[in-house]
Parts: structure tokens; sequence; C-alpha cells
């Protein structure tokens, strides 16, 4: 069975992992961890990078920044992952879905100004796929009513909009190094900060609300309980892991790159003919190959093609149930419709995407469908 995701080693984890070991200091923030945090903002930008347990710690941290309290409201768009909305659940938010776009399943720019009243605290954006978001129109629509605007750039590492990588973006963003993300630490993710008024407390809550990274570095002579906290940094070997992935991370693009090309071009008739689009990247976007996907003509459709595939030992998989739908949301959900995103989740189906990915293999498979 050809799998839908295969996390790829680039063969000096162990190695790293053992040298943290032998460094004696196998808690967080250590050597591995500045070595990460220091390259993610040399290259992407970032005013601040602090590597998290996961992306859904980093999510929730971004809550915590953003003051977000019981009866204040965020937009989110429901074609997206739990993660997303329950950071800011968790805090008391009202969460307001928000639609995709017709043809590419990212958050509605054009829809975001109608859905703000007074309690709109913050704008979550996520760009699914690694695609952005139409980041422009979503800042400018935040600065005129004031409000914070937090990237999930949970599948976007790498990716950029006009130039700019995506996560430098919004006052705030989230990274993911899931096993089924471009790179990988097992799970763990990555808080990056662009504005300096939460550089401090970011550092803070990350560290249970002590001042312990401040005092590490000899700015104050103890440290102590100043805020509120969790423990969100991960260890050492978390970090020493993760490393041997960025140090591939030029490698693991551009053969993913290979395979979402190979798809593109050798299932275009294919698609023409049986009525399915391929993804389509807007120009202010690049593309990090993150996932291909692809969007079926029916719900139908999309069964026959998944059996078709399993029966040939190729799996192929969909995701989202439009959130604004789930069983946990359903109960406080005013009843309207969401066309785009629920559109999405009746047809989008995501084709095995991975480094050592067998791509010739899957596109014949795929081809022999109809
Ligand atoms: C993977 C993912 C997450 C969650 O990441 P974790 O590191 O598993 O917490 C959140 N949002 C999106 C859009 C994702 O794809």
């Amino acid at each position: 069975m050809i799998p839908f995701n295969k996390p790829y080693l680039t063969g000096k984890e162990t190695q790293y992992i053992e040298d943290a070991v032998k460094l004696g200091k196998i808690s967080g923030n250590g050597d591995y961890t500045k070595r990460c945090q220091n390259y993610f903002e040399d290259t992407f930008g970032f005013k601040k990078a602090l590597l998290t347990t996961s992306c859904t710690d980093a999510l929730e941290m971004c809550a915590i920044l953003a003051n977000i309290e019981k009866g204040d409201e965020v937009i989110i768009p429901s074609f997206t992952f739990v993660s997303t909305a329950l950071a800011f659940i968790r805090q008391g938010a009202t969460i307001t879905f928000a639609d995709s776009y017709s043809n590419n399943p990212n958050i509605d720019a054009t829809k975001i100004e109608a859905l703000i009243t007074s309690k709109t605290k913050a704008i979550v954006v996520v760009h699914y796929a690694g695609v952005s978001c139409d980041m422009d129109t979503i800042m400018s629509i935040a600065e005129r009513h004031n409000l914070l605007v937090i990237e999930d750039a949970a599948q976007a590492i790498c990716s950029k909009y006009k130039g700019k990588a995506l996560g430098a973006i919004g006052h705030m963003a989230t990274f993911s190094f899931h096993e089924t993300k471009n790179i990988i630490s097992g799970e763990g993710g990555l808080l990056a900060i662009n504005d300096d008024r939460f550089v401090n407390r970011a550092e803070i809550i990350w560290e249970k609300g002590t001042n312990r990274a401040e005092f590490f570095r000899g700015e104050v002579n103890k440290y102590g309980w100043v805020d509120t906290g969790s423990s969100f940094l991960p260890s050492e070997i978390i970090a020493a892991f993760l490393w041997a992935q960025i140090e591939n991370l030029e490698d693991i693009q551009r053969k993913r790159l290979e395979h979402w090309n190979r798809y593109q071009e050798s299932l275009k008739d294919w698609s023409d003919k049986h009525d399915i689009k391929l993804m389509s990247i807007p120009d202010y976007a690049t593309n990090n190959a993150h996932m291909f996907y692809i969007i079926c003509k029916s719900e139908d459709q999309r069964s026959k093609i998944i059996k078709h595939l399993k029966a040939n030992n190729v799996l192929a998989v969909f995701h989202y149930i439009s959130l604004h739908s789930s069983p946990y949301y359903q109960a406080k959900y005013q009843g309207k419709k969401l066309t785009n995103s629920d559109m999405f989740t009746n047809r989008l189906l995501r084709l095995p995407m991975f480094y050592e990915l067998d791509v010739t293999e899957v596109i014949s498979k795929i081809l022999m469908y109809g």
C-alpha cells in the first residue's frame, strides 16, 4: 500500500539527539532550541521565534497574548483543523466562522468585514495547503478595525505572499512540525512574533509565567512568577531532531515540488475529462508543495476515486469536516450555511505527498480511473 504520508528522516536526527544528550542539558531553551529559533528568525524575518511542543500550543499562546476573554469574538475560517478554533475557545472566545472562496479553500477576504462586530478582537487566517491568503486585504481590514491578525501557518513553511514569508505578515503566526508536515519533529511547533509589543510577554508565557529566559540571559538577578503561562517549550531532544530537518529543508522542498509538478502536469487531461479541478495557486502566492489536492465534481465521484485507488493500493484521504457543522459547535451555531466550506468538505481529495513518494506509480493508478 502506498501510504498517504510517510515521515521523512534525513539521517542525522539520532546523531543530533545523542549530541544533545551528551551536552547534558536536555530540558528546553538550550543550544539546539536557539539554533532552530535563530534559523527561523534569520531566514523568514520573524522578530521573535519560539519553539513550542505543537502548533496547537503556539495557537494557545497567541490566544493568551491577544488577551482573548469571555465574550470576545474571533473570526476563523470554518474549513480548517480543530486546533485553529480550539485555542481561542479555551480562552472563552465566541467563534465567528467565515466561508472559503469558491475556487480556493482559504478564507474569503472579501467576506470578512461583514462579520466584524464591536466585540471582534482578532482574525485568524489559515494558509491552507501552504498557499497564502489574500494578506494585503486582510491586513488592511484589521488595521481599519484595530484587530489582531494571527496566521495559522501550520502548513506554510517556506511559502510566500508577494515575496514576503508567510508567518512574517500578521502580528503573530504559528507553524507545525507534526510528522505530517514538510519538516517534522514528531510533535512540535513554532510561535513567530512580528509585533514588538508581544515579544517579552511571549517568552514569559512560554516559560510557565516566569521571567526565566531573561534570568538566563543575565538581564535580571532572580526569576519568579510574573504572568500566566504554561510549559509550552519542547525539550532539547525535540529541537535536535528538528535541527536535522532544518539542515535539509531546501532538499526536502525541492523534492516535494518535483512531485507536485509531476501531479499537476500528468493529471491535466485526466482532470478535464472527469470535470475535476486541480489546485490553483493565486498570482500573489508561492507553492511549498505541502499538499496536492483535487476538487472532485461530486461527493459520489470522490468516493469512487478513493475506492479505485484503495483497490490499487494507494491511500488518498480527505479532511476537514467544516467546523461550523461539527457536533461541538452545532449547538452554538446560528444555522447559517457556509456553502464553499461545505463544498470543500464534500469534494476535496488529497493525494499522497511525501519525500520518498513514487509519484509515477500513483499517477499511473490514478489514470486507470475512468
Ligand atoms: C497540523 C495543523 C495544526 C495542528 O498542528 P499540531 O502541531 O499538530 O498542533 C493546526 N492548524 C492547521 C491548519 C494544521 O494543518
